[in-house]
């Protein structure tokens, strides 16, 4: 599975370094069935790029730039407000966590 997500990954570099991200870049930090939440972090300069939730019980990537996420600093960028978001809320999951999870 991770390097499935890698594959998310790999037409992106690092807004800082410009490093390409590799597989210790990513850390996923659960992964249950039809959800998985990975923290990505350049191994090069250390920059965080937060949490990504990936609502896939499976990824298949005929055309990576299909899938590809968008991580660089733009308009869509993931921004600092947005990570202590995603932290708070991972923060806040207990055993009934799934409820988030559309029927
Ligand atoms: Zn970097």
């Amino acid at each position: 599975m991770k390097k499935k997500i890698k594959q998310l990954f790999n037409n992106l570099c690092c807004s800082v370094c410009h490093q390409g991200f590799d597989e210790d870049s990513i850390e996923i930090k659960r992964d249950e069935a039809g959800l998985l939440v990975v923290h990505l972090t350049c191994q090069h300069c250390g920059k965080s790029f937060g949490v990504a939730f990936l609502g896939l019980t499976d990824i298949t990537l005929k055309n990576p730039d299909d899938m590809a996420l968008n991580v660089v600093e733009g308009p869509d960028a993931i921004n600092y407000d947005d990570v202590i978001d995603a932290h708070r809320f991972i923060q806040n999951l207990d055993s009934d966590w799934q409820k988030y999870l559309p029927k």
